[in-house]
């Protein structure tokens, strides 16, 4: 075992606090990684304001984690010591399963191990602890490997944001002479920007107001609507084929159907607490598809690093130190992020 140090909440509605976590020893499989930087997803917050279960405690989150191999195990082939490497959302799955077995590990049909507030139950049988800490131990098949030319700080927002975002856009085959959505500029939001346009679909980009307008059309939107304003509603009726709706919270999901084509479909990635309804004459009319999508699997997440660095792409940061958690959650919270906070883990010590 290895003692760390980390950030954790003991408590609902407490603030994080300094303390240390047991990392275990190094398995022959197994990669410890010393951990640069670890983005903060407004999933953190749901998770450690116990928004969408009963959380156990201390909870030390953290899925977007960028860092270095310090130690690998005697049969580790993917990986070796000094190599960059990052972890997002899960750490292990039971590798068997069909979903597994065609690398969706998401989705895996035994439960995948989600980073923290999981329980290792393919590993040690511990209770997954995040990236709000200066180590962890991953067995070597949920490491990617981040390229050169991305930095780590831009690079760990991602291993969630990135992928979450990436998956979808890809499953519904966003790309030239496609109209895409995004609803939400946040962290999730503007990767898919970014993404969308890098992969050469037309880009709209629908916050609540034009504040972020400019921002919007630099990361790579072409059009860029306000929600508030009723009249964007009427404009881009039937309008697009893919819309991915990022919020955190509870949306209309009626009116953004009506913006979709014939055969067109509203992805949600948001994950808020409450339940989202619609109208199914909404789908009925024009063929139109309402789905979800789940951050992605470690072969699709390992080709959108690869995208990113040949389109040479990273978040929009915020580095912060380790005593700034509690105030960055405060500002996702009232959506002043741009676009992502980064908590720099040499602040950990
Ligand atoms: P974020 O940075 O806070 O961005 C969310 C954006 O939603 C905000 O920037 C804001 O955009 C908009 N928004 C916030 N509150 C709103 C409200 N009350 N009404 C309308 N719009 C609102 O959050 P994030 O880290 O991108 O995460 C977004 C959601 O995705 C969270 O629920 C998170 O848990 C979920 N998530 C899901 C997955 C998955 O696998 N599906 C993975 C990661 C995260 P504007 O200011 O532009 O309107
Ligand atoms: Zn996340």
């Amino acid at each position: 075992m290895k003692t760390v140090n980390a950030r954790a909440v003991f408590g609902l509605n407490e603030p994080f606090k300094a303390t240390t976590i047991e990392r275990r020893d190094v398995g022959p499989k197994d990669v410890l990684i010393e951990i640069k930087y670890a983005g903060i997803c407004h999933s953190d917050i749901h998770h450690a304001r116990g928004e969408w279960q009963e959380e156990t405690y201390p909870l030390v989150p953290g899925h977007e984690i960028a860092g270095i191999v310090a130690e690998v195990g005697s049969d580790v082939t993917k990986h070796k010591v000094g190599d960059r490497v990052g972890v997002g959302c899960m750490v292990n799955s039971c590798g068997e399963c069909e979903n597994c077995l065609k690398g969706e590990e998401q989705y895996c049909l035994n439960g995948m191990t989600g980073t923290y507030a999981g329980v290792d139950k393919y590993g040690d049988g511990s209770r997954t602890l995040g990236g709000y800490s200066t180590h962890i131990v991953v067995t070597e098949d949920f490491v990617l490997k981040i390229p050169e030319g991305i930095e780590l700080d831009a690079a760990a927002p991602l291993l969630c944001a990135g992928i979450t975002t990436y998956s979808p856009l890809r499953h519904w085959e966003a790309g030239e002479g496609k109209k895409v959505a995004v609803i939400g500029l946040g962290g999730l939001g503007h990767m898919a920007v970014k993404l969308a346009h890098a992969m050469g679909a037309e880009v709209t980009v629908l916050s609540r107001s034009l504040d972020k307008k400019e921002d919007g059309l630099k990361l790579g939107a072409d059009h860029y609507y306000a929600t508030e304003d009723e009249a964007t509603f009427k404009t881009l009726a039937k309008n697009f084929d893919l819309i991915i709706n990022t919020v955190s919270a509870k949306v209309d999901v009626d009116s953004f159907l009506s913006l979709l084509k014939l055969n067109g479909a509203l992805v949600n990635v948001g994950a808020p607490p409450e339940p989202l309804s619609l109208n199914v004459f909404n789908l009925l009319g024009n063929r139109r598809t309402f789905a979800g999508s789940m951050i992605g699997g470690i072969p699709q997440t390992q080709e959108m690093l690869d995208f990113c660095a040949e389109h040479n792409l990273g978040a929009e940061i915020e580095v912060i130190s380790a005593d700034e958690i509690d105030e960055a959650y405060e500002r996702v919270v009232a959506s002043d992020v741009r676009y992502r906070f980064v908590i720099d883990i040499a602040t950990m010590a």
